[in-house]
């Protein structure tokens, strides 16, 4: 495959570049390693500053990808080598199996009768799904793949032999794209809130993440957009939203991943929509919402039943009936303040992705592992591969990665 712009990861940051690039002219080529488009985004509730849906963001540029002959794109995919300079590079590109080669309907009869359940990663384990499945109901392309977890099952082996729309021994295949530039958009993960062994994540159910969250909230999550406890289903009378979960401490997170006050904001309202009536403590260092977004905080603020608290929470224990007790010292009173809540949701900061999964090309990183432009060489990188932000700003970025690719390509 020959390409003016290899685009990897395929979230909001790489969907836009992609569109951007193409609706110029040029070819692009568009990778993400996952079955489905959209990376974070496509997982949220709904997204700040307007609070829509994020089919109101990705179902456009779906569309705008659909129509648009010369973008690319390959899902399941990601590179495993990228050799070359300048204006012409070679990469080579594994492209994961989907396992499944029946059409649509009958897939879905088959998926109806798989009898093999995984948990259902893309609620981060909250519920499970059929090892045949659609990833979510926003996918892109909309079609079934099996998880590779269940692809060695036995269940799942003797259900595929007896089903022809099934091949569990589909093998990956690996393309040669050559392209003239390169966008890396490869985002981030949540941090993992198992290494903060304090606030006792993973062993207390009714500790969750801020990812969580997004998902507890939403109408394809695991309990159909109620949030409720997770360990009983129970309704939320009284909830807490933590902090600098790891950010901007020296043994996790350095630095501040600047959008998790925003979100945590954001999921005040989930909850308040919900729940009239529920008591929500939201425990910061300080709170970072600059321009517009002081609005939200305002808003947030004159809300008599949320009571914000000047302090880090330094634990969070089990309770009495599921419920977990956090401790903090307010820093305004210097006095120790307890609270016990149905739910305490950690607001956990973004890691970039190229942290572990290294590009296969010499960038520059920073010591955190975001990726620094510094130079001309035609490797841009764009959204939360660069530097933690939010969806709007990493539009910006990724568009002005297409405005400096093409530079580079001297504007042809
Ligand atoms: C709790 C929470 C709530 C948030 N809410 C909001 C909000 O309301 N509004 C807002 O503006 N922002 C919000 N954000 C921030 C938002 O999630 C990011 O701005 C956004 O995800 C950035 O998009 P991206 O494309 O850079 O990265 P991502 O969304 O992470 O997408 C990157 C994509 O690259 C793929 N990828 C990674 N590595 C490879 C590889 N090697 N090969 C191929 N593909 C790869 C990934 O699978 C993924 O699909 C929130 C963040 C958090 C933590």
């Amino acid at each position: 495959m020959n390409t003016d712009v290899l685009i990897i990861g395929g979230g909001i940051a790489g969907i836009t570049a992609a569109v951007e690039a193409a609706e110029v002219g040029k070819d692009v080529v568009l990778v993400e390693r996952e079955h489905w488009l959209g990376g974070r985004v496509v997982q949220m509730h709904k997204y700040f500053p307007k609070l829509c849906p994020p089919v109101c963001g990705l179902e456009i540029n779906f569309r705008r990808i659909r129509q648009n002959p010369k973008i690319k794109v390959l899902t399941g995919a990601s590179p495993t080598k990228i050799e070359g300079d300048t204006g012409a590079y070679k990469a080579s590109i594994i492209i994961e199996p989907r396992y499944v080669k029946g059409d649509f309907s009958e897939l879905t009869e088959c998926a109806d009768k798989c009898p093999v359940e995984v948990p259902n990663r893309f609620n981060f384990g909250l519920s499970k799904v059929k090892a045949l499945h659609i990833a979510n109901e926003l996918a892109y392309p909309f079609g079934y793949f099996v998880e590779k977890e269940a692809v060695n099952d036995p269940a799942m082996k003797e259900f595929a032999a007896g089903c022809d729309c099934i091949d569990l021994d589909m093998q990956p295949e690996t393309v040669e794209v050559n392209a003239k530039s390169i966008i890396y958009a490869t985002g981030w993960e949540p941090y993992d809130a198992n290494k903060l062994d304090n606030l006792n994540f993973g062993k207390l159910d009714n500790v969750v993440t801020n990812m969580m969250m997004e998902r507890m909230a939403s109408a394809g999550g695991p309990s159909q957009g109620k949030i409720t406890r997770p360990s009983d289903g129970n309704p939320i009378t009284k909830a807490a939203f933590v902090q600098c979960a790891g950010s901007r401490d020296e043994k996790h997170l350095p630095y501040c991943s600047a959008i998790c006050c925003m979100a945590s904001l954001k999921q005040n309202r989930y909850i308040r929509e919900q729940y009239p009536d529920a008591e929500i403590h939201i425990f910061f260092i300080d709170a970072r919402t600059p321009g517009r977004w002081e609005d939200f905080l305002q808003e947030v603020e004159d809300d008599p039943k949320t009571i914000i608290h000047r302090g880090k929470v330094a634990r969070i224990e089990e309770a009495e009936n599921g419920m977990v007790t956090l401790t903090a010292e307010n820093t305004l009173t210097a006095k120790l303040e307890q609270v016990t809540v149905d739910l305490a949701i950690l607001a956990t900061g973004m890691v970039p992705n190229a942290i572990k999964d290294k590009p296969h090309i010499n960038l520059k990183q920073d010591k955190y592992g975001f990726i620094e432009n510094i130079d001309n060489s035609g490797v841009v990188a764009a959204g939360v591969a660069a530097s933690p932000k939010d969806v709007a700003s990493s539009n910006e970025e990724a568009t002005g990665a297409v405005a400096r690719v093409m530079k580079m390509m001297g504007g042809k």
